[in-house]
């Protein structure tokens, strides 16, 4: 199939979130600032009302309803957290049939789990999102499951390409995904939120200040991402003989930057694999 028939064959179809939190949301935002699916296609459940109106502002429709909104899409996010996915499954596993193409988005839910509680043969895919999904400018991946058919892979792969990066995986690297990006933007806020302390510190107003650490740490991204060349190399570029970058580099290197980042990783990759 061409590419313009499966993007107008996606933009037919309906979409759930199965939980309506922050996950849901920054990808359903995603989908429409992209022009991918049409507001009125996408429905999000939630027990409780409180996502109700963000979910309303931008056109969506929202149900308490789980099985309901099952019933009525093709393509089934499960979005809620990882400890209440089995009573999730338990509970619309009755309605779910050939039509439905299930995407977990929960960390550390492994596809066989999925694939036992739902009916034989089921479409199951998991995918790895994080929230940056909100602003187009995601990192994601997706392992297809047992019974999805290349197409599954083509609409998913598509879909999640018009939130940001997406590529394909296997299960044995998701936990250590989840751990890098999944996990990583909480690191970068946090990186932010640190490098305006420090120029606060040094004098600067707190708002000018968050603003030269969020663009500095996006433009550097840009960077590795456009140049393709080594982040190291880049460093290099910017630590000249006795200048101040190298001071601060031998200040990061002395406090451990590197070795908190790897274990960083590694704690969230570790949880992931015992959070379920
Ligand atoms: P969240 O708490 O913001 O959202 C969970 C939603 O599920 C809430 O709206 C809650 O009301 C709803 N919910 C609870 N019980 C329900 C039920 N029985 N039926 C339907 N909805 C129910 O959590 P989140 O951060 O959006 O995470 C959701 C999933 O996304 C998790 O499994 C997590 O592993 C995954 N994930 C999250 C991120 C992230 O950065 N937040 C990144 C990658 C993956």
């Amino acid at each position: 199939m061409g590419d313009i028939t499966l993007k107008e064959k996606i933009s037919e179809m309906s979409l759930a979130f199965v939980g309506a939190g922050k996950m849901a949301q920054a990808m359903a935002k995603g989908f429409l600032a992209a022009g991918v699916v049409k507001a009125d296609h996408i429905t999000a459940t939630a027990p409780s009302c409180r996502s109700q109106p963000s979910l309303e502002d931008i056109g969506c429709q929202f149900t308490h309803n789980n099985k309901e909104a099952v019933e009525n899409s093709d393509i089934i996010f499960l979005s809620v957290k990882p400890h209440i996915l089995p009573g999730v499954l338990q509970e619309i596993a009755p309605v779910v049939t050939k039509r439905h193409l299930m995407v977990s988005v929960a960390a550390g839910v492994p596809l066989q789990f999925l694939e036992e509680k739902l009916p034989p043969k089921s479409r199951v895919m998991r995918v790895m999102p994080n929230t940056p999904c909100v602003v187009r400018q995601g990192a994601s991946v997706y392992v297809p499951g047992s019974h999805v058919e290349k197409e599954d892979s083509e609409i998913i792969k598509s879909l999640l390409s018009s939130l940001g990066y997406c590529s394909e995986s296997n299960e044995g690297m998701i936990s250590a995904v989840t751990g890098l990006a999944g996990s990583g933007p909480a690191y970068a806020f946090t990186a932010i939120d640190a490098l305006a302390d420090g120029g606060v510190k040094m004098g600067l107003p707190r708002e000018l200040s968050i603003k030269l650490a969020a663009q500095t740490l996006l433009g550097a991204s840009k960077m590795v991402l456009e140049t393709g060349k080594h982040p190291m190399q880049l460093k290099d570029d910017v630590c000249s003989p006795g200048g101040t970058t190298i001071y601060a580099i031998h200040k990061l290197e002395s406090g451990g930057f590197r070795n908190l980042l790897i274990d960083a990783v590694e704690g969230a990759c570790l949880r992931a694999d015992t959070i379920a």
